[in-house]
């Protein structure tokens, strides 16, 4: 595909300061390859963007970008400088920063860029195209009722899809539920998944560690069950019940229903 050539082409011409890409299958393959042929700086995943004067082995930078991301398993949240290089990039997953609405937006200018294709172009070509939908579309759901190791089997997480069938809702779970074979990876919310923002994350029997909220703490409501009083994820939550949630998500479902009444 020429869009590596292209793009390398176009940043060795105007040496932008900055370039970003989604960590979209495309932007995770062609990000590499145009830092690598223009030796610019890249950091894959980040969470976080910032720009800032930065003063570093006793010299001083300006306007540098802070490329802020996990690191060594999510146990660390780095900052990465990449300051001797002219053109700084950074990857960024779908979801993990917030939309926010210019206060003064601007149109922008999009320039045409000839392209003229060269042998090196024809060697691929695409010869058929196959798309499958997602099946799940958990970025979109508004609200999550996820389970974790802790709740026990697949029997167990029946309970979370009754629940979420009630009140609309869809079912997600922690990669200890994946690895043990309670719900789909496609599920999996957290660093290695994907990152939400529902109105509602219900997480039942999850623990709450750093992988895990990397993926699901800017919900607008968090409510957790876990039968551990200093589970981690009673420090982030909006409302916790320490108990089990084989009792306590029948509750939920009778109060929802009478309710309903
Ligand atoms: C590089 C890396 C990437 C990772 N990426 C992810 C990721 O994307 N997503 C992710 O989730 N994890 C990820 N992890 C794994 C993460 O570190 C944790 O191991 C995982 O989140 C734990 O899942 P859990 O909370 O379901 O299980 P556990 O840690 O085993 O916790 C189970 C919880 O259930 C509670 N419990 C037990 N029985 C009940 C009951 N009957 N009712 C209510 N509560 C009960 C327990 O008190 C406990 O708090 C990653 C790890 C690494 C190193």
């Amino acid at each position: 595909m020429p869009y590596g050539r292209i793009l390398s082409d176009l940043v060795s011409q105007y040496r932008p300061r900055i370039v970003l890409y989604g960590a979209t299958f495309v932007g995770r393959d062609l990000a590499p390859r145009v830092a690598s042929f223009t030796r610019s700086g890249l950091t894959a995943d980040c969470t976080d963007l910032q720009i800032a004067d930065v003063s570093y082995l006793k010299k001083e930078y300006q306007d540098l970008l802070l490329q802020i991301r996990p690191a060594f398993g999510g146990n660390v949240i780095a900052t990465i400088i990449t300051p001797e290089v002219p053109v700084q990039m950074a990857t960024v997953r779908e979801g993990v920063m917030e939309r926010v609405t210019l206060e003064h937006p601007t149109e922008g200018t999009i320039t045409e860029v000839p392209y003229q294709p060269d042998e090196m172009a024809e060697l691929i070509s695409i010869v058929e195209r196959y798309r499958e939908e997602s099946k799940v579309n958990l970025k979109a759901a508004p609200i999550i009722v996820a389970g974790g190791y802790g709740m026990g089997s697949t029997e167990n997480f029946e309970l979370l899809h009754e629940l979420a069938d009630l009140i609309g809702g869809e079912v997600a779970g922690s990669r200890a539920a994946v690895d043990a074979g309670f719900i789909a990876p496609e599920r999996q919310v957290g660093q290695t998944g994907v990152t939400v923002r529902p109105k509602l994350y219900l997480a039942c029997g999850i623990s709450g560690a750093i992988q895990h909220r990397a993926g699901m703490q800017d919900a607008q409501k968090i409510i957790a069950v876990n039968t551990d009083p200093e589970a981690p994820i009673f420090d982030i939550c909006h409302y916790g019940i320490v108990g089990d949630a084989m009792d306590v998500l029948p509750m939920f479902m009778d109060a929802y229903r009478k309710k309903l009444r």
